[in-house]
């Protein structure tokens, strides 16, 4: 690792393979590169100290699981013999092939591969940062807050839950309606359920994005008789005050602001890509990294890839669909550097386990289009206790000890004709 801060501005260091983010996706594909070529030269920009299992972030939100266990220190994931610098990059000049840390220092590069995340836009919503974690108001989207979510759902005897979902894109599409059937089977079991008014308000038009999932989730809704507010985005919350403020849309298109109070909160944010690659050359309009859906390389600039939920590409922002995309990058890299042509193509894959209740999911495996692709060969489009078990012990043991290592299971990939 770097430890000396450098002067202001000097070019710190010539990378050979340059990686934007240790997150799921830039530390899978470390292990994957070197996997296929050990030694080969890579050097890491990532400035959190910590490194985190999100996916079961929902699972601890529903006591189903310890938060401890979905934290690393970064230290401990990133592969041996790679150069880890501890920063965050703040800007990306792709023309001049060279990056700009937020210390000031510069790092040029030969191959470039962009994947630090999304950023969660809590700031959208008016009154939320303040009152986060307090008064009720909880997101399973940060590691700190879900046992509060947990802390909050056990505390609950009576009143009203508000549960929200901003619009697309966001990481796992799943996870606000898992937070509200967890909570559910919770107050079921505990025989308060009649006694709470539960609202899921979605910023979209749709249950889920994949058509053949929705009877299950349906099934599901109508057992905790949660009520539905499609096309309904929540734009203001007052803590102390116990109240939410969501816009929808009249007839005559005119957005119309309806105060809803509450005694749970749990919100999604509103999810955007990362401001250094916005602010960059490789941004489409949106601002996320614009790459072949195939091949991941960028579609302006051969020497840069793109990997993980900053991706342009429309397949779910899951770790699912890192593991995938990790091999893509890993062979369609190395192949371009050597003057290949590239071998690979991602189809679009990802997965989102359903926690419809505590022991069972609906595991939604789908890729581009919506096109089913299971892993399985029975019904994934019902709950199931195996998917469960896959969700709750073996995903979160496989990340650790397979992903993040280099050992490419469920990874079959296509090959062009
Ligand atoms: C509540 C919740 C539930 C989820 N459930 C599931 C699930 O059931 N199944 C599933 O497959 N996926 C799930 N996910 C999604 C999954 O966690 C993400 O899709 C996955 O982590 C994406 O990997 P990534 O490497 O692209 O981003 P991340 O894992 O978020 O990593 C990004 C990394 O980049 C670093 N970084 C950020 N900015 C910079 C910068 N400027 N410079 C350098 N580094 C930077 C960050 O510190 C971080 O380490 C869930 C996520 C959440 C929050």
């Amino acid at each position: 690792m770097h430890e000396n801060a450098q002067q202001q501005g000097a070019t710190a260091s010539n990378a050979d393979i340059l990686i934007i983010g240790g997150g799921a996706a830039g530390i899978a594909l470390i292990a994957s590169l070197l996997k296929r070529q050990p030694g080969v030269s890579i050097t890491l920009v990532e400035p959190s100290d910590t490194h985190y299992y999100q996916p079961a972030w929902t699972l601890v939100g529903g006591g189903a699981y310890a938060v401890g266990k979905t934290a690393r220190p970064m230290a401990q994931v990133v592969p041996k013999g790679v150069d880890w610098i501890k920063a965050a990059v703040q800007g990306i000049d792709a023309e001049g092939r060279c990056i700009t840390l937020d210390d000031g220092r510069q790092l040029s590069y030969q191959h470039l591969v962009v994947c630090p995340g999304l950023r969660l836009a809590w700031e959208q919503i008016e009154g939320l940062e303040q009152t986060l974690g307090q008064h009720g108001v909880t997101s399973n989207y940060r590691h700190d807050l879900a046992p509060y979510t947990w802390q909050l759902v056990q505390g609950l005897g009576q009143g009203k839950a508000i549960f929200t979902q901003p619009g697309m894109p966001i990481k796992c599409a799943g996870a606000p309606q898992k937070a509200l059937y967890l909570s559910c089977d919770h107050w079921r079991r505990q025989g308060v359920l009649d006694r709470i008014d539960v609202e899921f308000n979605l910023a979209g038009p749709a249950l889920f994005g994949v058509a053949a999932y929705v009877p299950a989730l349906m099934k599901y809704v109508e057992r905790y008789r949660a009520r539905l507010a499609f096309g309904s985005q929540l734009v203001k919350v007052d803590g102390p005050g116990k109240t939410a403020w969501f816009e929808h849309q009249d007839a005559d298109g005119n957005a119309v602001r309806v105060a809803k109070p509450f005694d749970l909160l749990h919100v999604v944010p509103p999810q955007v890509a990362p401001d250094c690659v916005r602010a960059s050359s490789l941004a489409n309009a949106a601002g996320w990294c614009e790459v072949d859906p195939g091949t991941l390389q960028h579609v302006r600039h051969a020497n840069v890839f793109g990997l993980g939920d900053v991706c342009s590409t429309s397949n779910a922002k899951t770790a699912a669909a890192v593991r995938k995309q990790v091999v893509v990058v890993a062979e369609n890299l190395l192949a371009s550097r050597a003057g290949r042509s590239m071998p690979l193509r991602y189809d679009g894959y990802g997965s989102c386990p359903l926690t419809v209740e505590k022991g069972k999911v609906v595991l939604a495996e789908f890729g581009y289009g919506g096109k089913l692709l299971p892993s399985f060969p029975w019904d994934t489009t019902v709950a199931r206790r195996s998917a469960w078990w896959l969700k709750a012990t073996f995903l979160p043991w496989f990340y650790w000890n397979g992903m993040l290592k280099g050992r490419e299971w469920l990874t079959r990939c296509t090959r062009p004709e």
